[in-house]
C-alpha cells in the first residue's frame, strides 16, 4: 500500500511541479474547480470533503478558474483549506463570451421559448457560456498547460468514501482517458439537434478520427429498452441520451487537447447549438469520448462515492463500504445507480470493455 501520510506542508515554499518525496509518488494532475466567489462556503465544503477523503495524502494543486477576477476572501480561504499548493485564473473574455457570430434575434428568441417551457437553466446566458466553456476551452487555460490530468470539482458536492486509490495513477497506469461515476439520461429539449450535428460531423470527417471497432459508440446509440419501457427515454434521435455526470470528471488532459477533440468541438460549435439550444458540456464530452476514444479508454469508478444535488453514488459492497468509512448506504433512493435514469446498466453492457486495474505499482 502506497498511501502517504505528510504532517505538514513541507512544500509550500516550492515551484509548482517540481518534484520531490510525496511529489515523486503524485501523477501529473490538478484538481480543477470553476467557480463564482459568491460560491465560496459550497467550494470550501467540497474541498474539505475531498481533502478528508483522498487529497490530504497526496497533495495534489488545486487550481480555480474563474470568468472575474476572485477576491481576497475566496482565495484566502480555499488556501486554507487545500493541503497542496492552489493557484488561480482569470479566463480570457473570448474563451467564455457568447461568440459574435451568434445571431443576437435568434439567440434571445431561444431564450425566450426555453424559459416558458421550463427547461432547467433554459433562459441562461451565464449557464450557455459555462457549458461552452467547459466544454471547448477549459483545458485550452495556460493555466493548465503543465498537467496531464484534471479532476473536476464542483462547489456543494460530497464525496463518500475515502478513496482506495490514486484515480490520477489508476489512469496513467491503465492507459485511462476519461473516467466517470455518475451515468445518466440528458434532458432531450436542451439538445433537440445535437445528435444531427453528430451525425453530420461524422458524414463530413469521413470518420478518420472514429475508430467504430473499438470505440464505445454502443453506449450513447443503443436503443435502450429499460429507460423507454419506464418512459425515461423519449429520444427523438440515434441518441439514447445517455451521458457521463460531468460534475464529476477526471480526465486525460492531452485527450481534449488533441486535434480529433478540438475537431469535434469546433464542429458542433460552429451549428451554434450551445447558444440556440442549451447544449450541456455532459453529453458533449460523453459524445466525444464514446466517439473518439477507445471503450477501455474509459473508467467508471465503481469504488467511490459521491453526490451533487439531487443524485449521489454509492459503493455496492458492503465491506468496501466498511473499509472506507462510506457514510451512505447502497440503497437508498439517492443512489441513483439503482435508478431507472441511470445508464449504469447500458455502460456495463455495451460500455465497459474488460479491464484489470493496476494501482500499487
Ligand atoms: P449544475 O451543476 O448544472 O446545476 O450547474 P452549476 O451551477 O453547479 O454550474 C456548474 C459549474 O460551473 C460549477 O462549478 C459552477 O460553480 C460553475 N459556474 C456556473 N456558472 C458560472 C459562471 O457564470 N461563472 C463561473 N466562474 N463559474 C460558473
Ligand atoms: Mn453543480
Amino acid at each position: 500500500n502506497q498511501t502517504l501520510k505528510l504532517s505538514s506542508n513541507t512544500y509550500n515554499d516550492e515551484p509548482l511541479n517540481k518534484t520531490k518525496g510525496i511529489e515523486n509518488q503524485r501523477e501529473n494532475a490538478t484538481l480543477l474547480m470553476l467557480v463564482r466567489n459568491w460560491e465560496l462556503s459550497g467550494a470550501l465544503r467540497s474541498m474539505r470533503s475531498l481533502e478528508d477523503r483522498f487529497n490530504k495524502n497526496y497533495q495534489y494543486d488545486w487550481t480555480f478558474l474563474n470568468d472575474v477576477p476572485f477576491d481576497q476572501e475566496f482565495i484566502e480561504a480555499t488556501t486554507a483549506m487545500a493541503s497542496g499548493r492552489t493557484q488561480y485564473a482569470l479566463i480570457p473574455a473570448e474563451d467564455w463570451n457568447r461568440p459574435s457570430w451568434i445571431n443576437e434575434t435568434l439567440f434571445e428568441e431561444a431564450l425566450q421559448l426555453m424559459e416558458e417551457k421550463n427547461i432547467l437553466y433554459g433562459g441562461s446566458k451565464s449557464y450557455r457560456n459555462m457549458c461552452r466553456f467547459n466544454s471547448g476551452f477549459f483545458f485550452r487555460q495556460k493555466i493548465l498547460d503543465p498537467y496531464d490530468f484534471y479532476f473536476r470539482v464542483e462547489p456543494d458536492v460530497e464525496y463518500f468514501c475515502d478513496f482506495p486509490y490514486d484515480p490520477f495513477k489508476v489512469m496513467r497506469q491503465n492507459n485511462k482517458k476519461y473516467g466517470f461515476v455518475i451515468t445518466m439520461y440528458e434532458y432531450e429539449d436542451t439538445i433537440p439537434s445535437l445528435w444531427e450535428a453528430v451525425e453530420e460531423y461524422l458524414e463530413e470527417t469521413e470518420s478518420a478520427d472514429v475508430d467504430m471497432e473499438s470505440n464505445a459508440f454502443g453506449f450513447v446509440s443503443n436503443f435502450d429498452f429499460i429507460g423507454k419501457s419506464f418512459g425515461v427515454i423519449d429520444s427523438n434521435s440515434g441518441y439514447n441520451l445517455c451521458h457521463f455526470w460531468t460534475n464529476f470528471e477526471i480526465g486525460d488532459l492531452n485527450f481534449f487537447r488533441s486535434e480529433k477533440y478540438i475537431r469535434f468541438f469546433e464542429y458542433l460549435d460552429s451549428k451554434g447549438g450551445f447558444y440556440y439550444e442549451r447544449w450541456g458540456d455532459a453529453p458533449v464530452h460523453s459524445i466525444a469520448a464514446s466517439l473518439l476514444l477507445k471503450k477501455d479508454e474509459i473508467i467508471h469508478f465503481d469504488e467511490l462515492g459521491y453526490k451533487h444535488m439531487p443524485f449521489g453514488t454509492c459503493p455496492s459492497a458492503y465491506y468496501l463500504r466498511l473499509q472506507q468509512r462510506c457514510l451512505c448506504d447502497s440503497n437508498h433512493p439517492d443512489n441513483i445507480d439503482l435508478n431507472v435514469i441511470s445508464c449504469l446498466r447500458r455502460w456495463w453492457k455495451d460500455g465497459s470493455g474488460k479491464y484489470f486495474l493496476k494501482h500499487d505499482s
